[in-house]
């Protein structure tokens, strides 16, 4: 194998450090842009292997983590937080000028103050681990794979979520549970969903099961309880499918009333067991008030809150303006959102289950009158029918929040050659140590 010395000399889309040899580009994990590196590449080049950094960044920290790049969840961690920082900046930068073959000026990425422990939804998976002692191995999923990475804490994950599971897996062994074998289609549990909101503090357990028996679940949701008392509310969902979604279709509330209650900006929000909520809600806080910033409101305005998911956007807006029309596809998101706008006494929302393009283009058809036009859409971004109907509704102003700016600007493009301009670009880092960038842009009509 050829030995080559190099340095790293940018990132790709995972943000992966990307180094050239033989006028070829190769994208490797764990680099920093100006690294010395060497490296060895199979003699038909197709294979590189790092074999030792030789002049490391001064941005380079030791990752805390015992399963980094095992587990795939973080890609970042050996980088200083406010370097990951300045290097999401960038990214959206260059991606705006190579897309735009103009340059934009994006604000800095607004990350956290303390970039740990943020979720609020985690997902684990068990394992029985059989010889000598038999135990109960608890964890993630390695990337794309089915093989289980063990932890016992996770520097994003929720600390006392981290603690609960630590709590159930000793009740497993105690009540002869055995984890769910995927291959066999036997066993009891199959994965632990947690969901906490720092701001209430209440706690919902979801115990995934492979069917619908769970023997002695009460006498298991006793002693949950009482050896964590901040557990307001546990659920059985019942997954007998071979699938790598984690939930069912099926769900029994075994004990509490089977959802939690999160505040955000001051508005109350219900999450239940599948329905889609943000998973970093103090940094989802940040994301809302520079949209709404941006969006600057007026007590007359029509908002219309495009991919509404369970509402929240819409609601918080609600009392800055006139009228909220929100559409959002998914049923039972849009169910929460109604109930949301009730548990918060709000009255001038008006929700929608459709999909956003045909929503938008009866309302085209109608020439219904909106002021303001947020946008929310999957990773996927929006499509031609969404934009086009938006161009004819004709909004004096469009903030498009996107989680993936790649999307995000070819969907920009259409709206820049049909009389809209940029007037902000604000990424926020919802995901800190991983490559995910969320990206805000306003625009106004010319
Ligand atoms: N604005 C929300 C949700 C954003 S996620 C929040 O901040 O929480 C994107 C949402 O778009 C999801 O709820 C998804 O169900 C919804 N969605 C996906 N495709 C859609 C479509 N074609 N029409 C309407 N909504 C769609």
């Amino acid at each position: 194998m050829p030995q080559v010395k190099t340095k790293v000399e940018k990132y790709n889309n995972d943000l992966k450090g990307v180094i050239s040899y033989n006028n070829k580009e190769y994208a490797i994990d764990n680099l920093i842009v100006g690294e010395e590196v060497e490296l060895d590449i199979s003699k038909d080049q197709s294979r590189v292997n790092l074999k030792k950094v030789l002049k490391e960044s001064s941005n380079r920290v030791k990752p805390e983590c015992g399963i980094y790049n095992k587990c795939g969840g973080c890609s970042l961690l050996h980088i200083k937080y406010q370097e990951q920082l300045n290097i999401k900046t960038a990214f959206v930068e260059n991606l705006f000028f190579e897309t735009f073959n103009k340059y934009y000026k994006v604000n800095d990425c607004l990350g956290m103050k303390e970039p740990w422990h943020y979720r609020n939804k985690n997902q684990i998976v068990f394992k029985n681990v059989k010889g000598g002692k038999s135990r109960i191995a608890s964890g993630f999923y390695e990337v794309s794979s089915h093989n289980l990475v063990e932890f016992e804490t996770c520097k994003v994950q929720d600390e006392l979520s981290d603690k609960i599971v630590g709590i159930i897996k000793e009740l497993m062994i105690k009540m002869r549970y055995n984890a769910f074998d995927e291959d066999r289609g036997t066993g009891l549990i199959r994965h632990v969903l947690i969901k906490r909101s720092a701001s209430t503090k209440e706690v919902m357990v979801v115990i995934v099961t492979g069917s619908e028996i769970f023997p002695g679940c009460q006498n298991f949701v006793k002693a949950l309880t009482s050896r964590c008392k901040d557990i307001t509310t546990i659920i059985q969902n019942v997954n007998n499918r071979k699938t790598s979604a984690v939930l069912g279709d099926k769900e029994k509330v075994l004990y509490g009333k089977g959802f939690i209650t999160d505040i955000l900006l001051g508005k109350k929000f219900k999450i239940s067991a599948k329905s889609f909520y943000q998973i970093n809600s103090s940094q989802c806080e940040v994301l809302y008030t520079k949209a709404l910033e941006l969006a600057n409101l007026s007590k007359t305005d029509i908002l219309f809150d495009a991919y509404s998911g369970v509402g929240t956007i819409g609601l918080i807006a609600s009392d800055k303006v006139n009228k909220v029309i929100s559409v959002e596809l998914v049923k039972d998101a849009v169910s929460d959102a109604i109930q949301n706008a009730k548990m918060n006494n709000i009255k001038n929302v008006h929700f929608f289950c459709d999909d956003a393009s045909n929503f938008m283009k009866n309302m085209a058809v109608k020439k219904e009158k909106v002021d303001v036009l947020i946008m929310d859409p999957p990773r996927k971004g929006s499509d031609e029918r969404f934009l086009n109907a938006a161009i004819k509704l004709s909004p004096k102003k469009i903030v498009y929040i996107s989680c993936d700016p790649r999307t995000q600007v070819i969907d920009l493009k259409h709206l820049l050659s049909n009389g809209y301009q940029i007037t902000a670009i604000q990424p926020v880092d919802m995901f800190p140590h991983t490559s995910h960038i969320e990206n805000i842009v306003c625009l106004i009509r010319k």
